[in-house]
């Protein structure tokens, strides 16, 4: 987590970075600060606190007559890993000879004997802050003897752990440099200068023309120039890659939050994420080429949402592939020595192809040889490079920490891979595979059909927010997306929730069930309705208040404790896709409705490239 950016040009700086650490901030909002390099030396603003505090204090020194400005800066909004959110513990860091500035995504794994070294070394340094990040500043500042590259690779070849880092240094001040390992940084190019940056988002305004950093590799910006060098210092000739995304994509756009404007965006992404499969391209080309017949087991592994559509994915590969699918959080994967070899299959999926520990997975499952394939949504991002297959979501920058549409992509395209899957192993004839996928292609316009109801989930969400716990119920598929259900509203709305299998209530959770406890219920499952509905009964006759979603033909009426809110037809497999557009605008409203910061909530950041 942590957003970094830099720049280096004609302009001044300071606006430039201000406004890329807008795009970053759903890295982290713990403190922001930025660092000039001008004649005079460094000149740090940084404080503790969201972007907009920063933003107040460069306005006063304006008024001041003392303005932050410089053709050279950096700037960091942070998402505190090591040391308290504070004033002396927010990024930029510098050293205590005053001598080179840092910025740093990620966590230096042995910072205390580095520190300690420092301390203890001739020259005495003294730290001012708890963070593991200052460390960086304070040996570059040690090794430094007239070229800064020479002091770069000597810190990276000294830290454990991961970093992307901007570096500005006082003897070099036509100069900023990047590194990066195991954490994101693109490279931007423009007319009038050159940035480094976290994210794509960031630098759109300027320039759609990137190249993505690798480990290991060290980027060095002058005005009009960029040179990439390897740890040996020797010259790299790297790529540069065109952005498709548009610029409109990071702005709300009139909406009063993104995460308002991703889920609206929705019936688009899916059309072009299924559409994205079936012409020409490169998804296409994936999508022909993996031999699913040389795979005897399917193993999905992802974090949060990623998790919860790849439980989802897993009735869909059993029911259509008839071959056993594990679905494993990555943080657990990673380290429990995973039954794979290379006859499975290993299935990543992360939106923005850089979570730590989904890339941790993705290492053991390749040094166990399994096969990889990816979903993910950023271009250029560690996991689409480094899996041996890559589908991309065409979901464009989602900028709410809380995923919805990208989520939504990942699903569709799971779908569209079970069906494949399921044609290439005989299970669907071609006529079978056809209309399964005339299924998906019907979902863009069924979810548009269901923001007609958004008045009524709005309403509805209005009567929630007083409530301490809600739980979501759901059998087969549906319990699937109750756990997204569940997870999109603590993470916005800070409710207590719990997702439960539909015939787990009576063996425990039907306990906490008390007298207008809400409880939603989803059914899309027209074989499993009656279950589902004695369910919200058994709930209702203990005093719960019901909200049942779904699309199966129903006989019980509505009354005070029971609310419906009524889907499209769809098939049961796919019926999810239209569930999760209720549920995240439900978790949306009552967040809404409590007035909370919707799109950055409370200790969360997205990207998760800590582990
Ligand atoms: N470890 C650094 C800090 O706590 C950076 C954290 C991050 O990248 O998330 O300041």
């Amino acid at each position: 987590m942590c957003g970094i950016i830099g720049y280096i040009g004609k302009e001044d700086a300071v606006p430039i970075i201000v406004d890329g650490l807008k795009k970053l901030e759903y890295r982290g909002y713990d403190s922001a600060g930025i660092a000039v390099l001008g004649y005079n030396g460094f000149d740090v603003v940084k404080q503790k606190g969201r972007l907009a505090i920063l933003e107040e204090r460069l306005a006063s020194r304006l008024l001041e007559n003392k303005p932050l400005s410089g053709r050279l800066g950096i700037g960091h909004t942070r998402w505190a890993t090591h040391g308290e959110p504070s004033d002396i513990n927010s990024h930029p860091h510098v050293g205590s000879k005053n001598k080179i500035a840092v910025v740093h995504n990620g966590i230096i794994e042995n910072y205390k004997q580095l520190k300690e070294r420092l301390e203890h070394s001739e020259h005495g340094v003294s730290f001012a802050s708890q963070t593991d990040s200052e460390v960086i500043a304070q040996l570059a500042e040690h090794y430094y003897s007239g070229d800064i590259i020479d002091a770069v690779i000597k810190v990276s070849n000294a830290v454990e752990g991961s970093y992307a880092l901007g570096i500005m240094c006082i003897d070099e001040p036509d100069t900023l440099v990047a590194v990066k390992k195991d954490n994101p940084l693109i490279i931007g190019v423009s007319d009038h200068g050159n940035f480094i940056a976290s994210d794509v988002p960031a630098v759109l305004k300027h320039t759609n023309k990137v190249y993505y950093l690798n480990d290991k590799e060290i980027a060095v910006l002058k005005e009009g120039k960029v040179q990439f060098f390897n740890m040996d210092k020797e010259p790299l000739k790297k790529k540069i890659e065109t952005i498709t995304w548009s610029m409109d994509s990071a702005e709300k756009g009139g909406y009063p939050h993104f995460m308002l404007k991703e889920i609206m965006e929705q019936p688009r992404v899916l059309r072009d994420t299924i559409q994205s499969v079936f012409n020409d391209g490169k998804n296409k080309n994936v999508l022909d080429s993996v031999n699913i017949s040389g795979y005897n087991k399917i193993v999905i592994t992802a974090c949060g949402s990623a998790f919860n559509a790849g439980v989802t994915a897993k009735y869909v590969f059993e029911k259509l592939c008839r071959i056993s699918v594990d679905v494993e959080l990555a943080s657990e994967f990673r380290y429990k020595d995973a039954i794979i070899d290379n006859k499975t299959l290993v299935i990543l999926v992360s939106q923005s192809g850089e979570t730590a520990d989904t890339i941790a997975a993705m290492r053991e499952a390749k040094s166990k040889r399994a096969a990889t394939l990816s979903i993910v949504n950023v271009v250029g991002s560690t996991i689409a490079k480094e899996t041996d297959y890559c589908l991309f979501t065409a979901a464009g920058p989602e900028i709410a920490v809380a995923t919805t549409k990208a989520f939504s992509a990942q699903l569709v395209l799971l779908y569209i891979l079970a069906v494949r899957f399921a044609l290439k192993t005989g299970k669907l004839t071609h006529k079978e595979e056809e209309a399964q996928l005339a299924e998906i292609a019907s979902l863009p316009d069924k979810v548009k059909m269901l923001f007609e109801q958004i008045d009524a989930i709005q309403k509805y969400a209005s009567t929630c927010v007083g409530y301490k716990s809600i739980f979501f119920i759901g059998r087969n598929i549906d319990y699937a997306i109750a756990l997204e259900g569940s997870l999109k509203l603590k993470e916005i709305s800070y409710i207590h929730s719990e997702a439960y299998a539909g015939g787990e209530l009576k063996h425990g959770t039907i306990s906490l069930v008390e007298e207008n406890t809400l409880v939603v219920a989803l059914s899309n499952c027209e074989r499993l309705y009656g279950k589902i509905m004695s369910n919200a009964q058994q709930v209702i006759s203990r005093g719960a208040k019901v909200l049942f979603i779904g699309n199966c033909p129903r006989d019980d009426t509505e009354s005070e404790k029971l609310y419906y809110i009524n889907l499209p037809k769809a098939a049961e497999l796919f019926s999810p896709s239209l569930s999760v557009i209720v549920l995240q605008l439900f978790s949306y409203y009552v967040a809404a409705n409590k007035g909370l910061d919707i799109d950055k909530p409370r200790n969360l950041a997205k990207s998760v490239t800590v582990e």
